[in-house]
């Protein structure tokens, strides 16, 4: 069936543009594809290009933040853990509706108070990166262990040439920090703020290892070894932020083609999920104009319609 997917799928790659906003991005081959389905038992299918690493870009936000929010029982992420976090301590920062803007925008945020709309547009994940800084001391370096131990891959890394490159580039991002903080909605200062959130993005994942790493979220809240990362409503809580904001300013087209909670990152990858069944990611560099890979989106389309596997 994962092939039969790739098969739909092929027509589709190529088309669209491949993110040319860092150097480090543009050079990546447009005729990529891949597919990798992890169900909840561990068992992982794949087909093209699926064990080839990329730059997961925005799909880190979604772990940033269920790292975020698994420091209230016991941490995963950072030295000591975190006593005394709330779950909805992060919720007073960061809100949870789409935005009906572009992922870097700044407009809403002066109306809103520095507050953004969710933790998936570049202002939400920047509040959700300080948030892990004061709680880990190291948001980055806590990011990647978090991923190796989930995708069950040691060798996971940042690309030195795309963090630079995110920095070199940076002034939206550094614009949107400092803008928050000047309301008070940032608690380390933005210098160091941005630069964890750049690593962040650089990591370079598989779609086997971004499917294996997004296991808890089908699992609600299991890891793969039967532990618990996050509590069943937490799991809820990040899938109903993905189904809704996850796809940039494109969720209710999303929902509509697809029906699943989803993250895309303008390096062409897309985790979707689907609870209590399996976690997917599909790649192809080339992203439609609101900035999610056309293949991508095209292959999980047809892989919910065979399958009648989403959540609606
Ligand atoms: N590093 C990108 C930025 O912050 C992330 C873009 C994305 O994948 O949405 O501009």
């Amino acid at each position: 069936m994962i092939d039969e997917v790739a098969a739909h799928a092929r027509p589709y790659v190529g088309r669209g543009q491949v993110a040319d906003y860092i150097p480090a991005l543009e050079r990546v081959r447009a005729d990529r594809f891949g597919i990798a389905v992890a169900d909840i038992h561990g068992e992982v299918y794949g087909a093209g290009d699926w064990e080839v690493p990329f730059s997961v870009q925005s799909i880190s936000k979604t772990f940033s933040l269920a790292l975020v929010m698994s420091q209230g029982h016991g941490s995963p992420g950072g030295p000591g853990g975190s006593a005394g976090y709330h779950e909805d301590e992060i919720w007073r920062r960061v809100g949870r509706e789409p935005s009906g803007t572009p992922f870097n925008s700044l407009v809403q945020l002066e109306a809103e108070n520095g507050i953004p709309r969710n933790p998936f547009i570049n202002a939400g994940a920047l509040v959700v990166t300080d948030r892990l800084l004061t709680l880990t001391g190291d948001a980055s370096t806590a990011l990647l262990h978090f991923l190796r131990e989930e995708s069950g891959n040691p060798d996971l890394a940042f690309d030195q040439a795309v963090a630079d490159s995110e920095a070199e580039h940076g002034d939206r991002n550094a614009a949107l920090a400092h803008f928050m903080a000047s309301f008070g909605n940032l608690e380390n200062p933005v210098p160091r703020v941005i630069e964890h959130y750049f690593w962040q993005c650089s990591v370079e994942m598989s779609c086997r290892d971004l499917a294996v790493a997004g296991g808890f979220l089908a699992r609600h809240g299991l890891r793969a070894d039967g532990s618990r990362l996050l509590e069943a409503r937490e799991a809820k809580r990040i899938n109903a932020v993905m189904l809704t904001c996850g796809t940039y300013d494109a969720a209710g087209e999303f929902a509509y083609r697809v029906g699943l909670p989803a993250k895309s990152g303008v390096g062409g990858g897309i985790v979707a999920v689907v609870p209590g069944r399996c976690t997917l990611c599909v790649w192809s560099p080339g992203l439609d104009a609101r900035g999610n890979s056309v293949a991508g989106a095209a292959a999980l389309d047809h892989f919910t319609t065979l399958t009648g596997w989403s959540v609606f």
